[in-house]
């Protein structure tokens, strides 16, 4: 299990790099990634949430028809469908990080998304989604780009962004929790 970072930590908001070759170190970090993931508990973890800076994210969700979407995204690409206007429905369209723990805020998400990415085996494999899916691949797709759902959120909600960030000493490299050890979602 690896110690994710929290908002302020320059890995999270760079550009990670591409996995070149798919090496032992590769697979550990991405074992680990499941483990912290679970541990959090969270539906999908980003390299660069557990401090490395490559394109890669892991995913856990269980559908409206029960049926479990897990695994890992390697190199990926993502096509969206064009987001509605208006402001989201905050029964449905929120969403919270395990980089800014234990908030959740309203967005808009395109709703259908697709997924092309490469598995631990090099395979190249392709998940055309909707809804809660998509919008896990889309939050994670954006963490490969040094974004977090926290950078697009309405200026009110960004204003309380900044306040928790101010009160809790985040915004600044240096912080990170243990799950299991820190109990800092909800
Ligand atoms: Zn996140």
């Amino acid at each position: 299990m690896r110690p994710i970072c929290i908002s302020g930590e320059p890995v999270l908001h760079r550009k990670a790099e591409s996995v070149v070759n798919i090496t032992d170190d590769i697979r550990a970090l991405v074992s680990d990634m499941f483990e912290t993931m679970d541990a959090a508990p969270g539906v999908g973890l980003a390299a660069p949430q557990v401090g490395v800076g490559l394109r890669i994210f892991t995913y856990n969700w269980v559908d409206e028809a029960n049926e479990l979407w897990r695994g890992v995204a390697l190199n990926p690409e993502l096509l969206l469908s064009s987001i509605e206007p208006g402001p989201p429905n905050l029964d449905e369209e929120s969403e919270g990080c395990l980089s800014f723990p234990g908030e959740r805020f309203g967005l808009k998400r395109a709703d259908r998304a697709v997924l092309r990415a490469m598995d631990l085996d090099g395979k190249s494999f392709e998940i055309d989604t909707r809804g809660w899916l998509a919008r896990i691949f889309q939050h994670e797709f954006d963490h490969l780009n040094g974004v977090l759902y926290i950078d697009r959120l309405s200026e009110t909600d960004h204003k309380i962004v900044q306040r928790v960030s101010k009160k809790m000493g985040w915004g600044v490299p240096g912080h990170s929790w243990k799950p299991g050890e820190d109990f800092l979602e909800p």
